[in-house]
């Protein structure tokens, strides 16, 4: 197989032993004799696996019992209508730092009030908004921890005065998070814990059943949580592959190991940036995502774009190129991005360096 440096956004690289492990179980799973994919959701080995699998969730992220792992289908994009659906009565507010924010905050719309509290929109979202007042008579507020397009995240755990919503797609699990800080935090699969196909929501059960509409069952979280997940068939390869993913991070150590390494890996790259003279990062620098390095050419070399973009790519880089509403260059460096591929990219920037002056 060609080798390849993955840096593509989501879906994106995987563990290899999660990859193998997960073909190993499309042969035969748990020695059942059929693949994982044709054994009944209600049997007792796939029970198994969500149980296992909820019970990494819980471990890793050292989940509080005031609060339930659900995996359910749609994407990230579909929590962003779960969340007011199940929580919106008067009025919700949302941090306004990037386009995933913004679309969540639209669908809130749809559903109720809700505004942006604030907002970076007038510079390209660059940077985190930061100085707002979060007020106290919300129904919730709505954070994007990590704004996988523009390379900006919040890396800590804020105080709010009313449940706080986060959608962390993009940096779930690179990091540790208190939890019980947290209403509700929910994000697609398929950036830091497996495959495209399902997304997760660890939901304090407390803030459930304040509203008065009336929810449909495939968005009410209490329906998931009464059914574990499985009201109706839930999505059984992305699931398995995700337990897969969450035994490798526990094996290598969990999340405070993979937090270490995930600094590293950035502090590296963010250097190079920062000492090249032919590129030049775009986030604020105390807001640089640990997850998406976002960056273009430095002023007056804007023409060498497409021919740095194709040498990276003859290099075997794969997904550098900037998201298409921004342009530029983008390396998502998410988990399973290993630090060998970090350090070829910047070998690729050195050369393309060396060769330009
Ligand atoms: C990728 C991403 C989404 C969209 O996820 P889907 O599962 O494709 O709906 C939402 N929010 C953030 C922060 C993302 O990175």
């Amino acid at each position: 197989m060609k080798k390849v440096h993955n840096f593509n956004a989501g879906p994106c690289v995987l563990p290899e032993q999660a990859v193998n492990n997960a073909i190993e179980a499309l042969k035969d799973f748990r020695g059942t004799g059929m693949p994982v994919i044709s054994v009944s959701h209600r049997s007792k080995e796939w029970s198994a696996v969500m149980d296992e699998c909820r019970a990494l969730w819980r471990e890793l992220l050292n989940i509080p019992d005031t609060h339930e792992v659900l995996f359910m289908g749609g994407g990230a994009s579909l929590q962003f209508l779960c969340v007011p659906m199940n929580l919106l009565e008067n009025k919700a507010g949302y941090l306004e730092s990037g386009v995933w924010a913004k679309k969540a905050l639209k669908e809130a719309k749809g559903i109720g009030n809700a505004y942006a509290v604030a907002s970076s929109a007038e510079s390209t979202y660059n940077y985190i908004p930061k100085g707002y007042e979060i007020p106290s008579d919300l129904d919730y507020f709505h954070i994007t921890t990590n704004n996988t397009i523009y390379g900006t995240e919040i890396k800590e755990d804020m105080d709010c005065p009313v449940p706080l919503v986060a959608d962390m797609s993009s940096d779930i699990m690179s990091r540790p998070v208190d939890v019980s800080k947290y209403g509700i935090i929910y994000g697609g699969a398929q950036k830091n814990v497996g495959p495209a196909g399902v997304a997760f929501a660890i939901v304090r059960k407390d803030i459930l059943g304040k509203v008065s509409r009336h929810i449909p069952s495939m968005l009410d979280y209490r329906v998931f949580i009464d059914g574990g997940s499985m009201f109706n068939t839930p999505p059984v390869f992305p699931i398995y592959v995700m337990y897969e993913t969450l035994k490798w991070l526990k094996g290598i150590g969990g999340v405070e190991a993979i937090h270490k390494i995930n600094r590293k890996k950035a502090d590296m790259l963010y250097a190079e940036i920062d000492r090249n003279s032919l590129f030049v990062g775009t986030a604020a620098k105390e807001d640089r995502s640990d997850m998406n390095v976002c960056f273009v050419m430095a002023p007056g070399h804007e023409a060498l774009q497409d021919e740095f973009l194709e040498f990276a790519k003859g290099k075997g880089m794969v997904g550098v190129k900037g998201h298409r509403s921004v342009g530029g260059f983008r390396a998502s460096i998410y988990n399973a991005c290993p630090v060998e591929s970090v350090q070829a990219l910047i070998d690729c920037m050195q050369e393309f360096e060396s060769l330009k002056k």
